[in-house]
């Protein structure tokens, strides 16, 4: 019985929408100009590793008055 293997199209990875930098988070933004610094250089390892970090590390700002 033949199989009937079409190739799959996939379509471009799914994006992982980038996390935004927490105003007033010294850790943010550090990240996000490293980060900005690795799109220039199209070192996509190294802009997700600065996704992971920015929604990895604890915010306490939560006091809003
Ligand atoms: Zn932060």
């Amino acid at each position: 019985m033949p199989r009937n293997c079409r190739p799959v199209h996939l379509p471009d990875p799914v994006p992982v929408p980038e996390p935004t930098p927490v105003d007033g988070c010294d850790v943010c933004a550090a990240l996000a100009r490293q980060r900005a610094a690795a799109h220039a250089k199209g070192d996509k390892a190294k802009v997700i590793d600065c996704n992971i970090e920015m929604r990895r590390h604890p915010h306490a700002m939560r006091e809003v008055s």
